[in-house]
């Protein structure tokens, strides 16, 4: 079974954000996305990519965010830190592998510092987690896929 994530759903964006009294505070991974994180950090693995993410000062928040459509963020703060934020609402709607892949997207951000990549093989379908949700690419973040995009994520 295909599923798509709508590409309503898939404002997937980055901010860069000035010191605020929240950057401060340490980062924390809340429980929920910490399955995701962790997942990340085992794949890159088996791309012979090392992230430890103690070194790294990166927060994982369930929130509300207010920008209508958009389900996740990675946000960079001046200090460095950062903060992979996913929408409530959005995120509650969505399965494992749905979840997943909004992770993996802000982390190719946050950690790969990785900007979008809207390239589109033959078929319509995108090459890259890290397309825009703008472009024209057809998302397909299946079971039969995901190891060629993590492949394109982690090695790119
Ligand atoms: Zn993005």
């Amino acid at each position: 079974m295909k599923r798509y994530i709508p590409n309503l759903l898939l404002a997937l964006s980055c901010l860069l954000m000035g010191s605020c009294s929240k950057d401060a505070e340490p980062r924390i991974v809340e429980a929920e996305l910490q399955v995701y994180f962790d997942a990340f950090v085992s794949e890159a693995a088996q791309h012979q990519l090392e992230i430890d993410l103690s070194t790294l000062d990166i927060g994982g928040y369930v929130q509300t965010i207010e920008t209508t459509g958009t389900i996740g963020q990675c946000i960079s703060y001046t200090n460095g830190s950062k903060d992979v934020v996913v929408d409530e609402s959005n995120w509650n709607r969505l399965d494992a592998l749905e979840k997943e892949y909004v992770i993996f997207h802000e982390l190719g951000h946050c950690i790969l510092r990785r900007s979008h990549n809207d390239t589109e093989n033959a078929s319509g379908v995108c090459e890259s987690i890290m397309q825009s949700g703008e472009g024209l690419c057809r998302s397909d973040y299946t079971i039969s896929n995901r190891s060629n995009l993590l492949k394109e994520l982690f090695t790119k």
